[in-house]
């Protein structure tokens, strides 16, 4: 099976006909897709300029979404390398992580569904590599309440998500399932629960009654 590198070579090498250069491309999606399969593809056709079912797009344009993705995987790649490399430091010293984030990265090995989009034409509009950027010092920072992507609050539990966890707190607004590991305990279970919206309205009411 041929790797992500061997894929990029083909897409770019314009000897090939331009189908097989496209397949290429979405064959490095399959070692690589941060908002799974369908949603990067879309993502990428989307900013590089061409309709994702255009089966001869203009060549450039294949190439412009082919260095956006491999931006995208050098960010992740690094995160990886660190995260292993503290890992092993950790058990040196005979320490443990949270199992919240060991139990989150453990599905994305391999890069894909890092920030799953349920709904493959709802993504981040932003570069793949800034909200990689993004998520992982979200990922390095205290818990929150926000989405680490697009700092929305409007986030909701959705059941029956068709990848690993099938359920989880999706944004409504950049259609990310945000990653556990970056909400608090509070938060998920508001999210959880829906009290979400009623909490932030008490606190509204608090403040104002305060500032009254
Ligand atoms: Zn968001």
């Amino acid at each position: 099976m041929a790797g992500f590198r061997s894929l990029a070579r083909q897409v770019r090498d314009p000897h090939n006909d331009l189908a097989l250069r496209r397949y290429s491309l979405r064959k490095c999606l399959e070692r690589f897709a941060p908002y799974g399969h369908r949603a990067t593809w879309d993502h990428l056709c989307t900013r590089a300029g061409f309709d994702p079912e255009d089966r001869s797009p203009d060549p450039a344009r294949l190439e412009a979404a082919l260095d956006e993705l491999e931006e995208a995987r050098a960010v992740w790649l690094a995160y990886e390398r660190d995260f292993a490399d503290r890992r092993k430091r950790e058990k040196h010293d005979g320490l443990r992580r949270p199992g919240v984030i060991d139990d989150w990265h453990r599905l994305t090995w391999g890069g894909h569904g890092i920030a799953w989009c349920e709904d493959p034409a709802v993504h981040p509009g932003a570069p793949l590599a800034a909200v990689l950027r993004r998520l992982i010092s979200a990922l390095e920072r205290e818990p929150g309440d926000l989405c680490p992507v697009c700092d929305s609050t409007d986030i909701t539990w959705k059941q029956e998500l068709t990848h690993e966890p099938f359920s989880g707190p999706l944004c409504e607004h950049c259609g990310i399932v945000v990653p556990r590991p970056v909400l608090t305990a509070e938060a998920l279970m508001q999210i959880r629960t829906g009290n979400r919206r009623p909490a932030l309205l008490a606190a509204a009411a608090a403040m104002s009654a305060l500032s009254a």
